[in-house]
């Protein structure tokens, strides 16, 4: 199943990433401009971890800032800024709401004033004071007694999963090699991490490549890594799950933040990919139970929040378009609260090493940094160069979405051999028809739910997994993919079990 035979592959690499998601991403981009061979490596599709499943928030975080963790917040919000400027149609600005009440905590005097460290870090001076009227006239389903107003500031959204392609897409056009379906486990000579054994999860086919060093990305799996040396921290995976909403039936014009009233944790919901997006619980998570899925006792949860904030809405679960769930890699501190656990990332590295876990989605490109930074400890020609853009940004006012999402290369190319039919907007998201056929020729698609779960999210956005659109995106699939009918039939069915296990909306 993964794009190549195993035994065409050079016998060595100076780098080899295990784990495509954001870290292992963001670590091959970086790594492959230093001018070094690097492979990475995902045991199933790109971005099927935790980065396809996370809120989709570029931000600083307030609740960091809460905190008191002015490092981690200071950098994210730079992040963010960058990523405003170098990835336009991928990151976008996101304002947010916060409605306040009378009484409630916290006030206007201490959101105001976080807000405005907020955005002393960002240099940028956006957040402000909206009153009820100016409010309401926006959000007219909120909860009305006792609304003063709201604040409102910025920060920014992205499709994490197109994130992580994109960064990858970007290092194989600048050399490097990635490889989909394979697992991989190190290989030592005494003390020593030499390379890895790769297999091939289709076929079965393996394969030894060295490596001057292996960087470990897996995510939450970091320190379960097969043949790896003792000594990583001990991690507490911790489960966050998300409700995906039609724009129609959870109508919020901007992201919307508030406390939830059980346990005044911040949750919010804001419009993405045509739907709405509404979360997060924070929990800790037995990784035995396979892939995370929302429970009954997640969902009874947001949905209180959500009758809280828009009682006149009156929402259930199985309102719902549908639901994810990721992991949060978190390391270990022993708080009783999963909510107060860091979420900064954790490096840790032995002879031929370095592990990598935690941290966020936005803050990649300084994590990718930071650990080629220590690989170069061990082999100097890693070490990172000066700072460049995260990506070439081409300028383009018509179709900036698009070229956000795949590169002006491809983007280009795309919109000049497409047909009109093609070109057309998917009834319901906002992807049109060429997207599926470009993902299905030119993004490693193997399976139906990479194309419909993380190239796009036809899944997450579209009535039952987009079930209605099936018959064209068999089209797609077995002209692209020369899948005849018996896969074809294989394939669909395997979707739409998936999609039931892991997406369908929780009901008692
Ligand atoms: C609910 C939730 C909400 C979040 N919201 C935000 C947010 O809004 N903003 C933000 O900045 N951050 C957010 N985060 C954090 C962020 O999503 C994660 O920190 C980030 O996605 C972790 O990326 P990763 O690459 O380290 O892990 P993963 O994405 O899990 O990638 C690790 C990969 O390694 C692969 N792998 C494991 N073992 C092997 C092996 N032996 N061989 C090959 N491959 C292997 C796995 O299959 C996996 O795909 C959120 C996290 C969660 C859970």
């Amino acid at each position: 199943m993964s794009s190549i035979d195993l035994n065409t592959l050079p016998a060595s690499f100076d780098a080899i990433v295990i784990g495509g998601g954001i870290s292992g991403a963001g670590i091959l981009r970086e790594a492959v401009r230093t001018g070094a061979r690097v492979l990475l490596v995902e045991q199933n599709d790109f971005a099927s971890g935790t980065s396809s499943a996370s809120s989709k928030l570029v931000h600083g975080g307030l609740r960091y800032l809460k905190n008191k963790q002015w490092r981690l917040t200071l950098e994210s919000v730079r992040e963010r800024q960058r990523l405003l400027r170098e990835a336009p149609g991928l990151v976008e600005t996101q304002p947010f709401l916060m409605p306040l009440y009378q009484g409630a905590k916290p006030g206007k005097f201490t959101m105001r004033m976080g807000l405005w460290i907020y955005d002393l870090m960002a240099g940028t001076f956006v957040s402000g004071w909206l009153s009820q009227n100016s409010l309401l006239k926006i959000e007219p389903n909120l909860r009305k007694p006792d609304l003063l107003g709201a604040v409102h500031y910025e920060d920014a959204r992205t499709d994490d999963a197109r994130l992580v392609q994109r960064l990858i897409r970007d290092a194989v056009d600048a050399g490097a090699v990635a490889l989909n379906y394979v697992r991989a486990e190190v290989v030592m000579s005494g003390a020593q991490v030499t390379g890895v054994r790769l297999t091939d999860s289709a076929s079965g086919q393996t394969r030894e490549i060295a490596g001057s060093i292996v960087i470990n990305a897996s995510g939450a799996w970091a320190s379960d890594l097969q043949g790896a040396p003792e000594g990583s921290p001990k991690l507490r995976p911790l489960r966050g799950s998300h409700f995906v909403f039609s724009k129609d039936t959870l109508p919020v014009k901007r992201a919307v933040s508030w406390l939830h009233p059980k346990d005044q944790r911040p949750i919010f919901a804001y419009p993405w990919e045509g739907a709405v997006v509404y979360g997060t619980t924070d929990l800790d998570h037995d990784a035995s139970q396979g892939h995370p899925r929302m429970t009954l006792e997640e969902a009874d949860y947001l949905i209180d929040g959500l009758a809280y904030q828009f009682p006149a809405l009156q929402l259930k679960s199985s309102d719902a378009l549908s639901t994810y769930s990721g992991v949060r890699p978190i390391v270990d501190s022993g708080k009783d609260n999963p909510s107060e656990e860091s979420r900064e990332s954790a490096m840790w590295s032995s002879p031929g090493l370095v592990n990598i876990t935690g941290g966020k989605l936005t803050t990649f490109r300084v994590t990718a940094r930071e650990v080629l930074h220590e690989a170069a400890k061990q082999v100097p020609a890693l070490a990172p160069g000066k700072d460049q853009p995260v990506f070439e940004s081409a300028k383009q006012q018509k179709h900036e979405r698009l070229f956000g999402r795949l590169g002006a290369k491809a983007a280009n190319v795309l919109l000049s051999s497409s047909t009109p039919a093609q070109l057309e907007i998917i009834e319901g998201t906002p992807y049109c028809w060429a997207e599926l056929h470009w993902a299905a020729r030119h993004e490693q698609v193997h399976q139906l739910d990479d194309l419909l779960m993380r190239r796009t999210r036809i899944g997450l956005v579209m009535v039952n997994g987009g079930l209605e659109i099936l018959p064209r995106v068999k089209e797609i699939c077995m002209t692209e993919l020369a899948w005849d009918e018996a896969r074809w039939n294989a394939e669909s069915a395997r979707y739409l079990e998936l999609w039931q296990r892991n997406h369908a909306p929780v009901i008692a």
